[in-house]
């Protein structure tokens, strides 16, 4: 077992010396019998939470009421916070959502049973040892996720326990045990009573986990109980030569894609976007004379379902905006050659003002992805789109403007060389520059714009 920080052993000492019992309990500990060491930690105690606070202040160290309804404080040693709370178990969930009452106890095991999974639901001091009631080392060894106790009263309890099962399966790239599993997808219903945001946060963690794909392929239904617009992506046959799969699998294949593309990892907005590129496909569906699909204007639609679905969720509106700008332009044709390159550069910058180089990258990543999920014959354009990101690169290194702003000529300059007067026709002259400098028929430099504004007088 790694050593417990120090910072954490002085709440566990301090609390102690007192006469109080504590221990190290939770993401901590599962973490480091993993060999991953760097988790926060929590600490859970004997002591009632207004003892626990002068106890630590006493030893000199700093204490915050964080949570103490439910018996948290948040001591804050060398910087860093440490969660302590006092050994509890909760009543019953009437509403499904909030315990009914917390209800402190004086004994360690009692607190552990009332967590959520057997390998959440250890606690560890440096001289006592691993407490493990519930084989959450045996769990971690055998890799899978087990509730601790009966598995339907679990999540009858708290049905955010259903997403939690496949967040930590996906983090810890772990199974789900099938007692487990047959009793979360009876539960997965309940989600729909959750708070939004609590849900959406579990979904941003399995997005960020890096393995979304693993979770639409075996808790599909609880992914669609989560973010009933994506229930119609299963089983719908596309009707397409270009498309092997269904829009459920595909969009699997698409969520591992963008995990190995070029950018490096992906931002949580990438994730998002390729989780919900297609999710309009089944609504724009429409079959033509020869029986073969065809999905009008479903980016666009899907760009808005996804505003819906992420602002429902309650999640950043900044990343909801990115991934929104992603899905709309997924289906852009774009080659490797600068103007078509500079054109989705500016299309993204003003959809997300500040953003549109970076976010050129990640949709030749997602544009990649999606050509690769296919069927075999798009893989030509896969390797068109590396050559992409090598021109996106080349074009950013550049400093080509992306906006009228970003020319090095303003409405000044305009006024002066072309003899106008203020107006809305000033605008007009730049926004004739700035297309034609995406289309290359110009350079961006000063000179050769002012030169250009002269030319056409
Ligand atoms: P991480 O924070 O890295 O996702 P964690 O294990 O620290 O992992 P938290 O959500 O921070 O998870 O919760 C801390 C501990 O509290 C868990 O390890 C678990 O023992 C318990 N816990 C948290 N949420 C629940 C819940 N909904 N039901 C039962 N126990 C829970
Ligand atoms: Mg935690």
């Amino acid at each position: 077992m790694p050593e417990v920080p120090s910072y954490a052993m002085r709440v566990v000492d301090a609390l102690e010396a007192a006469g109080h019992e504590a221990w190290v309990v939770g993401g901590w500990v599962r973490d480091a019998l993993m060999g991953r060491p760097g988790h926060d930690v929590d600490v859970t105690c004997s002591s009632p939470w207004e003892e626990t606070e002068r106890v630590l202040r006493a030893a000199g160290i700093e204490v915050h009421q964080t949570g103490v309804a439910h018996g948290t404080v948040t001591a804050v040693v060398d910087g860093l916070p440490v969660e302590t709370t006092t050994y509890r178990v909760e009543g019953a969930y009437s509403d499904r959502r909030h315990p009914d009452e917390v209800r402190f106890v004086t004994d360690v095991r009692q607190d552990l049973a009332r967590r959520d999974f057997t390998v959440n639901a250890m606690a560890y001091h440096p001289r006592r040892g691993l407490l493990d009631p519930f084989g959450g080392e045996r769990d971690l060894g055998l890799g899978v996720i087990r509730a601790v106790g009966e598995p339907r009263r679990r999540f009858e309890e708290d049905a955010l326990r259903v997403l939690r099962a496949v967040r930590f399966a996906c983090r810890l790239g772990f199974s789900i045990e099938p007692a487990t599993q047959e009793a979360l997808v009876a539960c997965a219903g309940e989600l729909d009573a959750m708070a939004r945001e609590r849900v959406g946060a579990e979904l941003d963690g399995i997005l960020a986990s890096g393995r979304m794909a693993w979770a639409l392929r075996h808790e599909f239904a609880v992914m669609a109980a989560a973010v009933p617009e994506l229930a119609p992506m299963a089983g719908f046959d596309q009707r397409s030569p270009y498309h092997a799969y269904d829009v459920a699998e595909h969009t699997a294949r698409v969520c591992a894609g963008v995990e190995c593309a070029c950018g490096g990892r992906p931002s949580q907005a990438l994730r998002w976007a390729a989780l919900l590129h297609d999710v309009a496909k089944p609504a724009c569906f429409s079959l033509d004379a020869s029986g073969r699909g065809h999905f009008f204007g479903h980016p666009e639609e899907g760009a808005r379902v996804a505003g819906r679905v992420m602002g429902r969720l309650a999640l950043p509106k900044s990343m909801t905006r990115e991934a929104q700008a992603l899905i709309c332009l997924h289906d852009l044709p774009v080659r490797p050659v600068a103007a078509s390159c500079r054109r989705m550069m500016s299309l993204l910058e003003a959809a997300c003002p500040g953003r549109g180089r970076a976010l050129a990258f990640a949709l030749v990543d997602l544009k990649r992805a999606d050509a690769l999920a296919k069927a075999p014959a798009c893989r030509g354009y896969a390797v068109e789109l590396d050559a992409m990101a090598a021109r996106v690169r080349a074009e950013v290194a550049a400093g080509c403007p992306l906006t009228v702003r970003e020319l090095p000529v303003g409405g000044d300059d305009v006024i002066r060389e072309r003899g106008l007067e203020p107006g809305p026709g000033v605008g007009l002259v730049l926004d004739a520059l700035l297309a034609a400098v995406l289309a290359g028929e110009l350079g961006h430099g000063r000179e050769e714009l002012l030169a250009e504004l002269r030319m056409g007088e």
